[in-house]
Parts: C-alpha cells; sequence; structure tokens
C-alpha cells in the first residue's frame, strides 16, 4: 500500500489545512479548505489533481474556501457529515458515523464526533505501514478540545474518551488550530505536578520560537497530557472539586468552563 504524505498547510491565523498525497497514484486530497489561497498554492505546488476535501465541521474557518478550491477543481468530491448539507459548501458525499471509504490508495474512517458541533466529523486515514493519521477539526487539539457551540458536555466526553482515546497509540492527530503552547499553559494549571505536561510545554515553546508548527501530536501523547482525556485521573477530578463517584462529563464541563477564561 502506498504511504500517505501529509503536507500541513497553514491558512488564516492559526488554522491548519492539510494536503494529503498519493505519489503512486499521482492524485492529492485536502483536508479543511479554510481559505482559497494557501490551500490552492499548497495544491499547484504538488502539482497533481485534486480527487476531494475532506470537512470536518462546517465553520467557514474550515470550509471558506471549498467554493473556490472546487471552481479550479470541479472534480473534486466534498465530504462531511450527512447533518451538514447545507451548511458545508459543496458537500457531495454526506456521511454517517462510521463510514469507510476509499481516498486515491488510502482508506478512511468518518467518526462523527459531536461536541465542539452537531455535525464533526473525524477522518482517520490509513495508507502503508506507517501510523495512521487522525484529523480532528475543532474537537481534539493537541492538550485541549473545542469550545462546546452545539453539543453537550456528555457528547464531547463520548467524543474524546470513547471513541478518539480507543484509536490506536500512535495515530497521529492532525488538528484544526496551533492552539498547544495556550492549551498546555491551561494543562499544566490544571495538573501542577504532571511531568509529561510540564515536559511538553517546554518543547513545544521551542517549536514555536522556531516558526514550527506543533503538530502531529499522538493519541499515546494525548492521554498522557490533554486534561479533557483525563476527567477521570483523581489529579484533575481534584482542580475541579469532584471525587471518584462524579460523572465524567461532569468533570469535563467544569474544566471546558474554567478554560474558557482561562488566559
Ligand atoms: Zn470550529
Amino acid at each position: 500500500m502506498t504511504e500517505l504524505r501529509v503536507e500541513i498547510v497553514p491558512c488564516l491565523n492559526d488554522n491548519y489545512a492539510y494536503l494529503l498525497v498519493d505519489d503512486a497514484r499521482k492524485e492529492c486530497a485536502i483536508v479543511d479548505a479554510s481559505e482559497p489561497a494557501p490551500v490552492l498554492d499548497a495544491i499547484a505546488r504538488v502539482g497533481l489533481p485534486l480527487v476531494a476535501i475532506l470537512s470536518t465541521h462546517h465553520h467557514g474557518d474550515h470550509v471558506g474556501g471549498n467554493e473556490d478550491v472546487l471552481a479550479k477543481h470541479p472534480n473534486a468530491v466534498v465530504y462531511g457529515h450527512v447533518s451538514d448539507q447545507g451548511r458545508i459548501p459543496g458537500l457531495s458525499k454526506p456521511l454517517d458515523d462510521g463510514a469507510k471509504f476509499s481516498l486515491m490508495s488510502f482508506d478512511v474512517t468518518a467518526h462523527h464526533v459531536p461536541g465542539h458541533t452537531s455535525g464533526a466529523v473525524t477522518y482517520v486515514v490509513r495508507g502503508g505501514a506507517a501510523p495512521a493519521w487522525a484529523f480532528t477539526g475543532d474537537t481534539l487539539f493537541l492538550a485541549g478540545c473545542g469550545r462546546l457551540f452545539e453539543g453537550t458536555p456528555a457528547q464531547m466526553h463520548h467524543s474524546l474518551n470513547a471513541v478518539l482515546a480507543k484509536l490506536p497509540p500512535d495515530t497521529k492527530i492532525g488538528c484544526g488550530h496551533e492552539y498547544t503552547a495556550s492549551n498546555l499553559k491551561f494543562a499544566a494549571h490544571v495538573e501542577p505536578k504532571n511531568k509529561a505536561i510540564a515536559a511538553k510545554l517546554a518543547a513545544v515553546e521551542a517549536m514555536r520560537a522556531a516558526g514550527e508548527p506543533t503538530i502531529p501530536g499522538t493519541i499515546a501523547g494525548e492521554l498522557d497530557t490533554n486534561p479533557f482525556m483525563r476527567v477521570d485521573e483523581p489529579s484533575v477530578r481534584a482542580h475541579v472539586g469532584l471525587d471518584a463517584k462524579a460523572e465524567s462529563s461532569a468533570v469535563l464541563r467544569l474544566i471546558r468552563e474554567e478554560k474558557n477564561s482561562f488566559k
């Protein structure tokens, strides 16, 4: 099987689109056409036909480039959750939870992960022997999660901890924004004694100082550092004043509320 090649495409202030390249079939695809220019430039640079746009959710900073990219690449199809019909421009391949499809030489599984939005999708893309990539949009960030605009704490808890946390630990995470450093500062506030968080924050600050993206993370790394994936840890529960008997989603709700105003 062909190896999946992923190029990070910085967009807007702190968004990431991703160019997926199949060097054997000589085709490419885009995850989240945030805005036209950098996405079209990335496609032009690789010089391959675009076969698809994978939209993680309907927010404008993730689909704002769909129409202009489709105008230049009219043969591309657009994937998104079935409930986002009418909200994702150009959506032509509506997906249900668990949908599996082939993308170039690669195998894709679409996981419906509501919480940030009602139609959020994470795409797990596997190609060759290397670990798969999970494109999580604004559901899972490195060391954080998206705000609950259209979903409940219970939905986000399920999406993060019953779906994404169960992916193979070496799965690479390509998320929708470069929020890693500020997320880790909050994570260190929640768990000041967590050495994995402290070490990752130092590494991430060095990467940002060098102008490098902090992408990709891994599921294993998130399980060690992401407070929203550590809601059953005694240290995280103690921080929000809950004990072992509390619902996991209640812990997530309190951490999310605190993060909303954390500086
Ligand atoms: Zn969003």
